[in-house]
């Protein structure tokens, strides 16, 4: 999907498919796709109709990685990879003639296959998240049990056992949420059913890995910042997952656009539940027997 002056925002997409006879001609640049260097064919999502909404108006095509016109200009790496190592390319589609039978599901229907494929996705990288977070947990644990220092194990400290404590109960609110989504997701089969629980969890998972590999980071002190200790990896792991399949601000507007969809305004100056309100609604409700209460006194 991601082009280089566009990754978030899909309606900046440039990159064209135009039909010519039996055959697709696509011509633009793709930016970070994973993988291209060594994959078989590629996925490539372009404009097929400039003249309708982005939504309606891109499809996606199967593209053999040896297609003519298919250059790969360079690849990045990241989490300090060289680019000899990086696995994301940034692609040229150079004239690339493709047969109709390339086109992957129905013209025009990228988004809805992009949206399915996500879903999976993004539930995929929370649960990764949770093996990666639950392994961070148990090595700052092992650490906090195993080193003495000031005359205590680090176990035995206020401020690791706060470290422990958060970690804990972060991942376990967030190991239950995804067990959550990943169940609504078995017993619906739609993905708009469960978009806004997909879009939430997505947009935790950045800060579970990142606050729990930094706290385990920081108990393993010294080491923990080293080559011999996987917390630096993980910790930029955390950035990286911030950005792929949408960046967490995207995701927070969608889960808001989604809550605010079971609500409506007040038609009132006032709230529904401003307390004067409620409680002349209760008075006028209950008003038999507060009379009758009064009555008794
Ligand atoms: C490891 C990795 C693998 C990837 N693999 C692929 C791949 O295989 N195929 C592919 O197509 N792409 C891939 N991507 C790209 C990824 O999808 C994009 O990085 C992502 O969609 C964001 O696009 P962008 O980088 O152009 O950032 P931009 O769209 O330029 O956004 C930059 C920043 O602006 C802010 N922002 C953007 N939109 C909003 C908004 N609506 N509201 C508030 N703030 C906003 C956010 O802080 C965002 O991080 C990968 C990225 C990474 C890091």
């Amino acid at each position: 999907m991601t082009e280089p002056q566009a990754g978030a925002d899909p309606s900046q997409f440039t990159t064209r498919a135009v039909r010519d006879g039996d055959d697709w001609v696509i011509n633009g640049w793709k930016f970070f796709s994973s993988n291209a260097r060594t994959a078989e064919f590629l996925i490539v999502m372009v404009v097929t109709d400039p003249d309708v909404s982005v939504y309606k108006g891109t499809s996606m095509f199967l593209v053999p990685t040896n297609t003519p016109g298919v250059r790969l200009e360079r690849h990045l790496g990241v989490l300090g990879e060289t680019a000899e190592d990086g696995m994301h390319a940034l692609i040229h589609y150079d004239d690339v003639r493709v047969p109709a039978s390339a086109l992957l599901g129905e013209e025009g229907g990228a988004f809805a296959i992009a949206q399915t494929r996500l879903g999976g996705g993004r539930i995929h990288h929370a649960m990764r998240t949770i093996g990666m977070a639950g392994k961070a947990l148990d090595m700052m644990c092992e650490r906090a049990l195993s080193r003495h220092t000031a005359g205590s194990r680090l176990s035995e400290k206020q401020f690791v056992q706060g470290y422990i404590a958060d970690s804990y109960a972060q991942l376990t609110q967030f190991r239950l949420f995804v067990l959550h989504t990943a169940w609504s997701i078995d017993k619906y089969n739609d993905y708009r059913r469960v978009r806004k629980d997909i879009a939430a969890i997505k947009m935790l998972i950045p800060g579970v890995l990142h606050d729990i590999a930094s706290r385990a980071l920081q108990v393993h002190g010294a080491l923990g910042t080293s080559n011999e200790m996987p917390f630096t990896r993980m910790v930029n792991t955390s950035y990286l997952l911030g950005l792929a399949d949408g960046p967490t601000e995207v995701h927070k507007v969608t889960v808001a656009k989604q809550v605010l969809r079971g609500y409506s305004p007040s038609d009132d100056l006032w709230p529904t539940e401003h307390l004067p309100r409620r409680l002349a609604a209760a008075k006028e409700k209950y008003a038999e027997y507060l009379e009758h209460e009064v009555g008794n006194l």
